[in-house]
């Protein structure tokens, strides 16, 4: 595997994997805005966005990890297919899996794709990012329209179906407000999670 195919990586006994490197959004605070692909020393950027079978024929042995993230660098439900299709393979080994998302998905595909998603991930971590439209946008540039709103309806949808709905903000970014970002995630029946700048996992 060279650096151009780093589809997966480590941190803290978990494997994260690698399966896009594009988003819709264009997060300010995103290293990949920045023009830098490394993560974690790892160099995330890929010639091409792979397919399953090319993705699993790299996998190390799932069973020296407690967890598989998907997270990368891009959006990893643009892949939703290959996610899918990985999630499903490594459900066999009877590992955990958890989907770090920009809870853009369900306009990427203009349908709802949780209940797919539900089948094979076990917990989901959504970006929120923001206590209201104007700070999300400033802060993330979506390209998509009515991103801001598609991203709380995400979270509403997925407490229904995910085991563990996580919700997460970056603490100390300019005109966020952590506070309210913790009530708009318990109130849909998530947990918040506290977010800080450079720190992936
Ligand atoms: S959604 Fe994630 S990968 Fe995309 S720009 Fe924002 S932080 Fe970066």
């Amino acid at each position: 595997m060279n650096n151009t195919e780093r589809y997966w990586y480590e941190i803290r006994g978990s494997l994260y994997l690698n399966i896009c490197d594009r988003c819709t959004l264009r997060c300010q605070f995103c290293p990949k805005t920045q023009g830098i692909n490394q993560v974690h020393h790892y160099d995330l950027s890929l010639a091409r966005q792979p397919e399953a079978e090319q993705v699993i024929a790299t996998l190390p042995d799932l069973m020296n990890y407690k967890e598989v993230v998907f997270c990368g660098y891009g959006e990893p439900t643009l892949r939703l297919k290959q996610l899918l299709a990985i999630a499903r393979y490594c459900k066999k080994y009877g590992i955990r899996t958890r989907l770090n998302t920009d809870g853009l998905g369900n306009v990427v595909h203009k349908r709802d794709i949780i209940p797919e998603l539900a089948e094979v991930v076990d917990s989901v971590s959504i970006s929120l990012n923001a206590q209201d439209t104007e700070t999300y946008t400033n802060h993330c540039q979506p390209q998509l329209k009515s991103a801001y709103l598609a991203v709380h309806q995400f979270i509403r949808r997925a407490v229904d179906f995910f085991a563990e709905v996580r919700v997460t903000a970056i603490e100390g970014l300019e005109g966020v407000d952590i506070e309210q970002c913790r009530t708009i995630a318990e109130r849909y029946g998530a947990t918040f999670v506290p977010r800080y700048l450079d720190k992936v996992g």
